[in-house]
């Protein structure tokens, strides 16, 4: 249970050469917004034929009748977790940003069409947003609404014949300035107080009338994956394009679906950590100051086990959330806590790795700069550090 079984290693080691081979050499590119993360995107699914397995996975779940696919790819990926962390993982330690893009349109997205949508939506927007052929977001947040998303949510789809018309405003949205299909989160408006108004999910396609987005905003990390807002002034959306019934409690399924996130955070965290402890590692036997390595002096050496510390903690986290989600075991202050545990790591042990190579650190060369950026990204995303962490007193005070 806490290793890596060989089907496991078979796909790091072919991720791990796709990324340095493909990923590494553009990241440069994608950083300074002169290309975009989707094309390589698209080439990782082909090379490594994980479009065409997924695509072809739903296709044949479609065709039957009855069941949701039990012993499909799908399915046994939801099993065995552990292969999707360890892709998570393998992008992250070269470009987290690339990583985040990749999820977001292929995990929440996408994720969210197949768990809740209708056979018509997933054949339609599903199939294609996962298989990426077409890129999507998810959109909770909003200018006025982050960490209390639900409560002081704005955006409302007001019911009308056939359809809703949406209207309201998201931001800080990965993907969304090139998002082809959109997973958007409105009140429904009857009327009622808006204490009472239910919040439900809505897919919208680029190109409807009313619908438009912003420009990429620029930022501290992440700067390969685009981020930008989403603009709705009276969306005429068809009835058929709510995700799941009226009579569902979306809030749970949203709060699924940011579980699903906060649970996929760690593995960012363990691409972030492994390559940057990996790499001090080699840079202090081999640096000489003083006429002696700087891995022979003892703050280097406990910065070094700090970050040993952190590496182990994470795998097992990792370990444990594999473990739980194949046991069916649900245990949401724990997935709270180990993401924010996860991203702090990441963020001290990207830092320590600048320290480490003092000077050198500091330039792009190493790469190290970059995942420190993106590592902070890691405790703000899916809700912050404090966030997470005031969930978890709250849920242990419950008890
Ligand atoms: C690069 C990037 C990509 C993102 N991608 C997506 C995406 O794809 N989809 C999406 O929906 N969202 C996305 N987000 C949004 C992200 O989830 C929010 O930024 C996050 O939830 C925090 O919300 P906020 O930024 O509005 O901060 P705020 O909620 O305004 O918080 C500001 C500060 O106040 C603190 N605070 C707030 N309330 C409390 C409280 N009750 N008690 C104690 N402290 C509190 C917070 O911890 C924080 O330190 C993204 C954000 C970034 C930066």
């Amino acid at each position: 249970m806490f290793e890596l079984e060989e089907q496991h290693r078979m796909i790091e080691q072919v991720f791990r050469q796709f990324c340095e081979k493909e990923l590494a050499p553009q990241v440069d590119a994608m950083e300074k917004g002169e290309i975009l993360p989707f094309d390589l995107i698209r080439k990782m699914m082909d090379t490594l034929g994980l479009g065409e397995m997924l695509r072809s996975a739903l296709e044949k779940r479609l065709e039957r009748k009855e069941g949701k696919g039990e012993g499909d790819v799908l399915d046994a990926a939801r099993q065995d977790l552990l292969n999707s962390y360890v892709i998570i993982k393998e992008l992250a330690r070269v470009s987290p940003g690339f990583a985040m893009s990749w999820g977001a349109g292929i995990g929440l997205c996408g994720m969210a069409i197949i768990n809740k949508g209708s056979k018509e939506q997933i054949k339609k927007y599903g199939i294609p947003v996962i298989s990426f052929d077409k890129i999507g977001c998810w959109a909770l947040t909003e200018p006025e609404a982050g960490s209390d998303a639900f409560g002081g949510m704005r955006s409302v789809a007001k019911p009308d014949s056939d359809y809703y018309i949406l209207n309201g405003t998201k931001t800080f949205i990965t993907n969304a300035p090139y998002a082809d299909i959109m997973i958007v989160y409105a009140k429904i408006d009857r009327g009622q107080p808006k204490k009472e108004q239910p919040v439900h999910s809505f897919i919208l396609e680029r190109g409807m009338e009313g619908l438009s987005t912003g420009k990429p905003f620029e930022k501290m990390g992440m700067k390969d994956s685009p981020t930008g807002e989403i603009f709705m002034e009276d969306v005429k959306v068809p009835k058929n394009m709510l995700l799941g019934a009226e009579k569902d409690n979306i809030r749970d399924a949203a709060k699924e679906s940011l579980g699903d996130e906060r649970s996929g955070l760690p593995a960012m965290s363990l691409g972030i950590i492994e390559k940057c402890y990996e790499q001090s590692l080699k840079y202090a036997k081999e640096r000489v100051q003083f006429g002696r390595p700087i891995g022979e002096f003892q703050a280097v050496q406990l910065k070094l086990a700090n970050m040993y510390v952190h590496l182990q903690n994470v795998w097992n986290i990792i370990y444990r959330i594999c473990w739980m989600a194949k046991e069916g075991k649900r245990d949401f202050a724990f997935v709270c806590a180990s993401k924010s545990y996860c991203a702090q790591a990441a963020v001290e042990v990207a830092m320590d790795a600048i320290m480490i190579h003092g000077g050198y650190g500091y330039m792009r060369e190493y790469n190290i700069e970059k995942l420190a950026r993106d590592a902070k990204l890691l405790e703000i995303g899916a809700g912050t550090t404090d966030i997470n962490l005031l969930t978890v007193a709250r849920l242990e005070l419950q008890k």
